[in-house]
């Protein structure tokens, strides 16, 4: 899924970036208002990810001028939950809105749910992935199943699972999955994905399924 992120806080941008890739979306990042608008007669893309504070013209602007030309769905980024009546109440054309801070999983849940509800949605990153061993991940459905059976997982385990198959083979860093299945800003101890990944490891019934890479992080196994 194409998607064009207007963010100039590159602190904030480049993060959400990689893991919007991760998660197997085409990302276009800009900083600036106007610069939004251009990519979006270059390349139309099937939703905006648009902050509010931009170096230009503000977001506000922003959205009132896709809306002259354009339907694709708009989430908004705001700093301050008092922003969020503006946001709405102003009757931008804004789909959706995220307080910062917020994470990852939490935006793409939200896109997921705004391409659902406006009818964007291709379908294409939404396929089942096969992990071997007769495991199968339906990540529209957001389950796992083994030989046809469901296997149960909780929330954050599921969400470990796709991360880590959304790219089989590739190690991902410990920080990294942190910050994308718990929180962009998550301060607490790493024992938690050790204990998530025990569980997995468990439930999925194939211990060498999910690699550990000693001191950096751990890896899917690829199907051969
Ligand atoms: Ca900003």
């Amino acid at each position: 899924m194409r998607l064009l992120l207007v963010e100039d806080d590159l602190a904030i941008a480049e993060p959400l970036t990689r893991g919007l890739r991760r998660d197997g979306f085409t990302v276009e990042h800009v900083t600036h208002g106007l610069v939004a608008l251009d990519a979006i007669d270059a390349s139309p893309p099937e939703i905006v990810v648009l902050d509010l504070g931009l170096p230009d013209i503000d977001g506000y602007e922003v959205c009132q001028r896709i809306r002259e030309k354009s339907a694709v769905p708009v989430i908004i980024l705001t700093a301050r939950g008092d922003e969020t009546n503006r946001v709405l109440g102003l009757e931008l054309g804004a789909d959706d809105y995220m307080v910062k801070p917020f994470g990852i999983r939490e935006l793409v849940a939200r896109i997921r749910a705004v391409v659902r509800r406006t009818g964007t949605d291709t379908g294409a990153s939404d396929a089942d992935i096969d992990l071997g061993s007769g495991l199968v991940l339906d990540v529209r459905a957001r389950r796992v199943m083994r030989d046809g059976n469901e296997v149960v997982l909780t929330r954050k385990e599921f969400d470990l699972l796709s991360l880590l198959a959304s790219d089989p083979g590739a190690i991902h860093r410990r920080a990294d999955i942190l910050d994308q299945v718990w929180d962009a800003h998550w301060y607490g101890p790493t024992k938690t994905l050790d204990v998530h990944i025990a569980g997995l490891r468990r439930k999925l019934g194939d211990h060498d399924l999910i690699e550990t890479v000693r001191g950096v992080g751990f890896r899917l196994r690829e199907t051969p």
